[in-house]
């Protein structure tokens, strides 16, 4: 028996697999995917890491009180509000790890207080890390239960005295008794309020609520695996919808005559707009809108060659689908976090006329059961 890699894996449950040797994880993942998959197309094989541990680029902690009124932090045991209290996690990013540790032990010489959701006194809640990968940059969100950190400056300067590493601080204020980590209140005390990572070349920019690929290293395999399903030649319309802060269509318009970008999350958009002028992409539009209904409007006189699309775990909807019908693109590269929605997506696709061609998994999160798959469909009789 190998040692445990985990002590609170039990309670945590967000790895399950914790205790899998990885080889083991990928090939029930591959095997899994395979069987979804049969009705269709045989799988590649699956895209693992080389180094699994310690992926997570995003870090969450949650700040509290034991017994005895020592400051602890750590994760909610499963379904529960109990603080299960952890220092180190073997799929999160070691420097993240580390800076919430200090936090914790800075907490008492400032005289800051955890909150206490029963009793709804003091005022630390939650920390928040995002890592970006390339460039090292660290971002550390406190979320407070109110606006004032006591000795704003000195708590600042005693945190980047043990990190240096860390580029910006924001305050996030969140007064609500819900199970949502931030509020929508945000003050940066320290740098620019956000970070910056590199995937495939480009910049990205990563605001505390945007959504960003957790495992950046995979991400790049997968936004890899999705251009080359897409066989861009330089010359077509390329439709990137729930495009997100606009990583998919930034990497692919430099291979693309043109890219549309649709996405429903307004500060995602505004990223993705400030994303496209960072790395000086011109032939990119992005529109803030529902991808269903933007789509059924596309259909009525639009034009779309390739289209790239990638839902959240809910899968994509009627509308939509019908309306990739109508506009006909000679290629659909679909990228999935949840399987079951992708097949039931593909289904449709493929009662009207499109036909499953190439199927990959990419492992995006090691030690879970998740899977991560890209998928290139293609219309009958088009090359
Ligand atoms: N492609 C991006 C984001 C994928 S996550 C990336 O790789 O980073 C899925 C995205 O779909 C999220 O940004 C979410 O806000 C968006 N989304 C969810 N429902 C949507 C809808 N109905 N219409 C458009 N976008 C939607």
């Amino acid at each position: 028996m190998r040692d445990k890699i985990c002590s609170v894996s039990g309670k945590c449950g967000g790895c399950r697999w914790v205790d899998k040797p990885y080889q083991e994880q990928l090939q029930e993942k591959e095997k899994r995917f395979a069987r979804l998959m049969a009705p269709y197309c045989k799988p590649e094989p699956v895209i693992g890491m080389e180094q699994p541990a310690h992926y997570r680029n995003k870090v969450h902690a949650v700040f509290g009180e034991d017994r005895r009124h020592h400051i602890i932090s750590g994760i909610y045991e499963a379904a529960s509000h109990r603080i299960v209290p952890v220092d180190s996690c073997y799929i999160e990013n070691e420097k993240a790890d580390a800076v919430i540790v200090t936090i914790r032990k800075l907490l008492p010489s400032f005289r800051i207080r955890p909150y206490n959701e029963d009793t709804g006194y003091g005022l630390f809640r939650h920390v928040l890390i995002r890592t970006a990968h390339a460039t090292g940059q660290i971002m550390v969100v406190l979320v407070l239960a109110s606006p004032i950190l006591p000795s704003k400056n000195n708590f600042v300067k005693a945190l980047r005295k043990e990190h240096p590493e860390i580029t910006t601080i924001v305050v996030n204020v969140n007064d609500r008794g819900t199970s949502m980590v931030l509020g929508e209140r945000e003050q940066v005390i320290y740098g620019k309020g956000y970070i910056e990572d590199v995937l495939c070349g480009k910049t990205f920019r990563i605001s505390p609520k945007s959504f960003y690929q957790v495992n950046p290293v995979q991400t790049e395999k997968l936004y890899g695996k999705a251009l080359e399903y897409a066989r861009l030649s330089g010359r077509e319309t390329v439709l990137d919808a729930y495009c997100g802060t606009g990583t998919i269509g930034i990497i692919a318009a430099d291979r693309a005559g043109s890219v549309i970008g649709v996405e429903l999350n307004a500060d995602a958009v505004r990223d993705a707009r400030i994303n496209a002028r960072r790395n000086g992409v011109e032939n990119i539009r992005f529109y803030l809108n529902d991808a269903g209904k933007f789509l059924t409007d596309l259909a009525e006189q639009g034009n779309v060659d390739v289209l790239l699309m990638d839902p959240p775990r809910a899968g994509s909807d009627e509308a939509f689908l019908s309306s990739v019908i109508r506009l006909g693109p000679s290629r659909v590269v679909y990228v999935s976090c949840n399987p079951e929605t992708l097949i039931r997506d593909i289904k449709y696709l493929k009662k009207h006329g499109y036909q499953v061609k190439r199927a990959v998994g990419v492992d995006m999160f090691p030690f879970t059961e998740a899977l991560e798959a890209v998928c290139l469909l293609e219309k009958h009789g088009k090359k």
